[in-house]
């Protein structure tokens, strides 16, 4: 039971459906809902609504607070390599780096692949 986490949802408790329903007879109030696992945001939210919710109320200040985008972001040869993998190769390498801009192609581990740090990319 202590897995079960709230949605993050701002507004979720006022969505009024029977299963937000909770509390003790005479008392029942709608809460926010609870769960193991919720599908959207990363885990953090029961639906789109509740993700779009969030955004609406906080979007603004966490995008100030990771660094709002103040000039284009370009994409170079430098920073194209993106990660995918050859369901169909038989003994070859399966997985792979490949640059979308030069269309090179280079062999990953599996471990590589996996790993979301790992990166050959150079600047943003
Ligand atoms: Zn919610």
């Amino acid at each position: 039971m202590s897995d079960l986490k709230y949605c993050q949802g701002p507004e979720c408790h006022t969505h009024r459906t029977k299963d937000r329903i909770k509390g003790p007879k005479g008392n029942k109030t709608y809460q926010t809902r609870r769960r193991s696992h919720f599908y959207y945001g990363n885990g953090n939210f029961c639906s789109l609504w509740c993700q779009n919710q969030w955004f609406i109320k906080y979007g603004d200040r966490a995008i100030n607070h990771f660094g709002r985008l103040t000039e284009p972001k370009i994409l170079t040869e430098h920073n194209a390599w993106y990660k995918d993998y050859d369901w169909r190769s038989e003994g070859g390498d399966i997985y792979f780096y490949y640059n979308s801009l030069t269309k090179e192609r280079r062999p990953l581990t599996e471990a590589q692949y996996n790993d979301s740090n790992y990166t050959i990319n150079t600047g943003e």
